[in-house]
């Protein structure tokens, strides 16, 4: 029944102009961008009972140390609004932290923000900093928010390719994304979805773009100690010059596997925090205020925390490389973060959303549509992410029902 109908006039079809008018009172801009498909796959992976390798969320337990100091901040009645750009806790956690593992030192009273997620964080960030009429430069394939953050903030995205197998991107391609009106490069790294991450040098190449033309670098750099095979994670905001123009966003979800907890955070200079703080406080006012305590508990795990946590998923990493590979897909070899893009060529179907289709109804496995990851969905089209976020039950379980597949 459409919104006219209901209103109780029953001559005002769904075609009528009376209708259409009433179609314009709702939100143009979130008519230009769908739901997540990342989110939807998880709904049909259980509509279907399938194994969901589609979201990116660990099915295995969080470290028992984390979850006691959340337990411990409710029984001690840590229950009302922190401070709403943050507990001073945390951001001096966050602050120690940073310094520790990147040498960035930031001042928690005056650039750290603390929000719902991630997420949140990108999107006050965004809402925070963007103009009418400014350019942001966004790599693609890119994690699926960046789109909806862009439109909503009002910024126009400027897409460079990362171009498959090693998820390069052409220099001169980036050279000409970057002008007068660009307010921003979004930077993921390592990479959703690809598993690329970026190199000193090619850093430097960015910040050198960033600082002639006076943009800011905003770096989701959410699985920061998820990396592989001697790959180093550099935070843009440690190379010279960048200290002051990047905005760094990061999170408790996938370091501490934790992701519904929604705890994270925006590291940015003074002046860029001041509007960032303004649009978090009004989104959001805080993040829960229990599991803000256990993250200042969380980032002070020593450095093994951190060692075992890659050694546990490059492990999962090879495992599911063998998986698909032996199913016949072709894997692009991730060096971070808890992605594989594959290549689904092989197996003859007309594109990714139809092989994704019938690998949730019919195989049982729900992964990720490459499209969901371009502007252009052609780009995609040839294209599904798998996640190995998983124990090792489900892994099993997802190389059982891909035995049923065979490239054709
Ligand atoms: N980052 C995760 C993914 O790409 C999921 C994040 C989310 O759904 N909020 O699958």
């Amino acid at each position: 029944m459409s919104a006219a109908s209901s209103a109780g006039d029953a001559s005002i079809s769904a075609g009528s102009p009376v209708a259409a008018a009433a179609r314009q009172t709702l939100s143009a801009k979130a008519e230009r961008f769908t739901e997540s498909v990342i989110r939807e796959m998880t709904r049909l992976a259980m509509q279907h009972g399938a194994v969901n390798m589609a979201q990116g969320f660990p099915d295995f337990s969080a470290s028992e140390e984390v979850k006691e100091a959340a337990r411990r901040a409710i029984t001690d009645d840590i229950n009302q609004y922190a401070i709403t750009w943050g507990a001073k806790e945390l951001r001096d956690a966050i602050a120690r932290k940073f310094e520790r593992t990147q040498g960035v030192r930031v001042d928690p009273e005056r650039e750290i923000t603390v929000t719902c997620g991630s997420t949140e964080a990108m999107m006050a960030t965004m809402m925070g900093i963007i103009n009418p009429g400014d350019e942001v430069v966004i790599f693609e394939p890119h994690y699926e928010n960046y789109g909806p953050d862009a439109i909503l903030s009002g910024a126009t995205p400027r897409f460079v390719q990362l171009q498959p197998p090693d998820w390069n991107f052409d220099r001169d391609e980036l050279k000409r994304a970057f002008g007068p009106k660009t307010k921003a490069i979004i930077l993921n790294t390592p990479n959703n979805p690809t598993g690329k991450v970026f190199t000193r040098e090619e850093l430097e190449f960015i910040r050198d773009l960033c600082v002639r033309w006076n943009a800011y670098a905003v770096t989701d750099e959410i699985y920061e100690h998820i990396i592989y095979d001697g790959s180093k994670h550099i935070s843009m905001a440690s190379l010279d010059g960048m200290r002051d123009r990047t905005i760094t966003i990061n999170g408790m979800s996938k370091t501490y596997s934790v992701t519904g907890w929604r705890v994270g955070w925006a590291i940015a200079p003074p002046d860029a925090s001041v509007p960032i703080r303004k649009v978090h406080d009004f989104l959001t006012v805080g993040a829960a205020a229990p599991l803000q305590q256990a993250g200042a508990v969380a980032l002070e795990l020593p450095a093994s925390y951190y060692q075992k946590l890659a050694e546990m998923y490059v492990l999962k990493r090879d495992r599911m490389l063998g998986i698909l590979t032996e199913a016949g897909f072709r894997c692009f070899k991730p060096a971070g973060a808890y992605y594989i893009m594959t290549d689904i060529s092989g197996f003859g179907y007309p594109d990714d959303m139809a092989f994704s289709k019938y690998l949730v109804e019919k195989i049982g496995v729900a992964v990720v549509p490459g499209s969901s990851f371009y502007d252009d969905q052609k780009m995609g089209a040839r294209q599904v992410r798998f996640t190995f976020c998983k124990k090792e039950s489900t892994l099993a379980a997802c190389a059982e029902k891909l035995s049923k597949l065979r490239a054709r």
